[in-house]
């Protein structure tokens, strides 16, 4: 049995221990008594040093509480020093109380209760028993828990007798003796974990995201030293905003928002006047061709370089007036597109198909619309066979 010095101090840092078993070559070390935080409840595990190691997991195996070590502990009987990392345990502290509040805060306001809690490296989280949480509650709740930091009430930790606890806010399945946390006048808890000594202490609490879950809704939430470097990250971000739009931090979502609706209007007055282009281009290219037999204007159009999909304006204009057909080829990449008008009497998917397989391509698509890729240099072939394919229907 590992005696759980920080049930009584979650301030205790420095400490000595005897050792009880040494395992798995000197990485795995069990004390009789330990002020070190095993993963539990949500909350993370404390990190330090035990005799010369670092202590990189603690494991609850509840009787006892395991210590695991990054090298072999140089000590092999006796007693060991112990010391704590503060700074990661103070910010635990801070998350967890906060939590309590949190929880505390949003049953009382709005009756929904905390199903799950989980502290992260970067935010914690807790899951309510409620579909939505709308903005403005999440608010309500954030200025609640304010006020009561602000009102610094104390937060303390006993042992009682689970047949006798009174007021507990989620009733609990141990029995026998618990620990129960209570922040005065808002919250009684059973709960093994390590928080502070008064509200105060846990700085600020600053509510962020919320996420639709299965059990519920998930509320993100930072406190402490965490939250005040969270808003230096927001600010910051914020700022570069600002700076790019050349506006101040707080109508930067009103300028970004303007812009947004601006480049929106341009790119629908862009894509407009490419339709006209490619129209009053299709018409000058189809006027130009020879009609073949059947009175078809073919437009072919090769390029270089580019994307393909700069020929699909230019391929549905020309298609779009009588009797025309249109072969588009990028040379570089290697890519064909073919289309026919309604009246034409030819076919774009099943010509272009057999022209690509000949020419160890694969491409295909609709009586109307086709594309596919070649081999680069083979594009030439493709064009002559579809062509071909085409005189013969004539
Ligand atoms: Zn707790």
């Amino acid at each position: 049995m590992t005696y759980r010095l920080y049930y009584n101090d979650a301030y205790l840092t420095d400490f000595d221990a005897m050792l009880v078993e040494i395992a798995d070559g000197g990485r795995r070390v069990y004390l009789d008594r330990t002020a070190f935080y095993p993963t539990s409840g949500g909350q993370p595990f404390d990190t330090g040093t035990l005799g010369g190691s670092r202590v990189v997991d603690v494991v609850d195996e509840e009787t006892r509480i395991a210590h695991l070590l990054d090298a072999p502990l140089d000590v092999k009987a006796g007693r060991v020093q112990a010391h704590v990392d503060w700074p990661r345990r103070f910010d635990h502290m801070q998350q967890h109380t906060g939590q309590h509040l949190l929880s505390a805060v949003l049953e009382d306001l709005f009756g929904w209760k905390t199903v799950s809690v989980h502290f992260g490296p970067a935010a914690s989280t807790l899951d309510v028993d409620t579909d939505a949480v709308p903005h403005a509650r999440l608010v309500a709740a954030e200025d609640r828990a304010n006020l009561l930091i602000a009102e610094n009430r104390g937060v303390t930790a006993q042992m009682e007798n689970a047949a006798s606890a009174t007021g507990l806010r989620k009733p609990t399945d141990r029995t026998g003796e618990i620990r129960v946390v209570t922040v005065a006048d808002v919250d009684r808890s059973a709960c093994g974990g390590t928080h502070v000594r008064t509200t105060g202490e846990i700085g600020v609490l600053l509510v962020r995201r919320t996420e639709k879950v299965k059990q519920g809704t998930r509320i993100e939430f930072v406190c402490g030293l965490r939250a005040a470097s969270r808003a230096r990250a927001d600010y910051d971000a914020l700022s570069s905003i600002a700076q790019a739009v050349s506006g101040s931090v707080d109508d930067a979502a009103a300028v970004v928002k303007g812009r947004l609706a601006a480049g929106q209007e341009a790119e629908a007055a862009r894509r407009k006047a490419a339709r006209e282009l490619d129209g009053y281009h299709a018409r000058e290219r189809v006027l130009a061709a020879a009609a073949d037999a059947r009175g078809v204007r073919r437009v072919i159009e090769r390029r270089a370089e580019g994307a393909l999909d700069d020929l699909r304006g230019l391929a549905h204009a020309v298609c779009a007036l009588p009797r025309t057909a249109f072969i588009g080829a990028v040379e570089g990449a290697g890519a064909v597109l073919v289309g026919t008008s309604e009246d034409s009497g030819l076919a774009a998917g099943s010509v272009l198909r057999p022209a690509l397989e000949a020419a160890g391509g694969r491409g295909g698509g609709s009586p109307r619309m086709a594309q596919g890729v070649v081999p680069a240099g083979n594009i030439t072939s493709v064009i002559d066979a579809v062509q071909a394919e085409w005189d013969r229907a004539t």
